[in-house]
């Protein structure tokens, strides 16, 4: 299958992300969102990101027009059938991507493949509101996606296998390296980081260290490159928490139960990074 226009809906720092490699690899790309002020956040984002890279001389002023020559910002949801993937990037939540996916479903073209960003969500639920479940992939790229090389490629219980191929290539034609995994709560990737956040969490909540003390045991102790506390503010503090749900209804487990101090921060609005406030403040 030839691909040549992606689609990534949801300018956020995932979609961005994903929308600048698809970019820098050749692809013509539409960064959608549902208003114009969050696209021009996302083009500005990579905007700076590439600029940063001529600086540290790893690409030229030249390799930066053509990338964003290639990103077209998009509103309207009738870009869509012009693309042969779309890549959904919007937020971590069961309904919303239901409701986006219909409409994709409608829009697309009929060769083209759907497929989600989600951290957690199951791939077969998505893809059962659309009349293309063959065609709808999970790829979970990591953050920051310019810089992991990791996409976990998720397989529905109908994703075909050409499917598969296609995106793994689409994979590796961006210089990631792609992981097969089934789709289960959490797929691999978060099934095994998110308890761990979650527990930091619980240490804090329960007075055992500041979270300042918990990351400098993870990172001195575990060499882990940054503390689960901060990683959890980068990933941002609502996407936990869905992803913890996710985990909690989908095993019916106690062990994935949310620590109530993630509850507490998202409903203040502290989501970490994003927002400026999280376990750390930022700025
Ligand atoms: P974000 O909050 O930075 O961005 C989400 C964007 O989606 C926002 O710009 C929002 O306006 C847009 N949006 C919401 N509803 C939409 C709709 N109906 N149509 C179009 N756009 C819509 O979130 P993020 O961190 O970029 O996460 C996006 C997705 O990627 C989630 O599913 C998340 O679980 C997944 N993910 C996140 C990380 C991470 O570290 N943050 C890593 C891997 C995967």
């Amino acid at each position: 299958m030839k691909i040549a226009q992606v689609m990534v809906i949801g300018a956020g720092q995932m979609g961005s992300g994903i929308a600048q490699v698809c970019a820098e690899n050749g692809y013509e790309v539409f960064l959608h969102d549902l208003k114009e002020e969050q696209t021009k956040k996302g083009i500005a984002g990579i905007e700076k990101r590439l600029q940063r890279n001529i600086e540290k001389e790893r690409i030229t002023e030249q390799d930066k027009e053509q990338t964003m020559k290639r990103i077209q910002a998009s509103t309207k949801l009738e870009n869509a059938g012009k693309a042969d993937i779309i890549i959904e990037a919007a937020v971590e939540n069961m309904e919303v991507k239901k409701t986006i996916f219909r409409q994709l479903d409608e829009r697309a073209a009929e060769h083209a493949i759907l497929a989600t960003n989600t951290s957690s969500l199951p791939i077969t639920e998505i893809a059962a509101v659309t009349s293309r479940p063959e065609q709808v992939i999970g790829m979970h790229f990591m953050n920051p996606v310019p810089v992991m090389k990791l996409v976990e490629v998720i397989r529905g219980l109908q994703t075909s296998d050409e499917t598969y191929e296609a995106v793994a290539d689409i994979a590796s034609s961006l210089k990631k390296t792609s992981v097969e995994v089934n789709d289960f709560p959490g797929f691999v990737s978060n099934r095994i980081l998110m308890p761990m956040i979650n527990e930091a969490i619980y240490t804090v909540y329960e007075g055992v260290a500041s979270p300042e003390d918990v990351d400098q045991v993870m990172k001195l102790g575990m060499n882990h490159p940054m503390g689960p506390l901060t990683l959890a503010d980068f990933i941002g503090l609502d996407t936990c928490l869905y992803i913890m749900e996710t985990l909690h209804e989908g095993f019916g487990d106690d062990k994935y139960r949310p620590c109530p101090l993630l509850r507490k921060y998202v409903k203040a609005g502290w989501l970490g990074k994003k927002t400026g406030r999280g376990f750390y403040q930022y700025n």
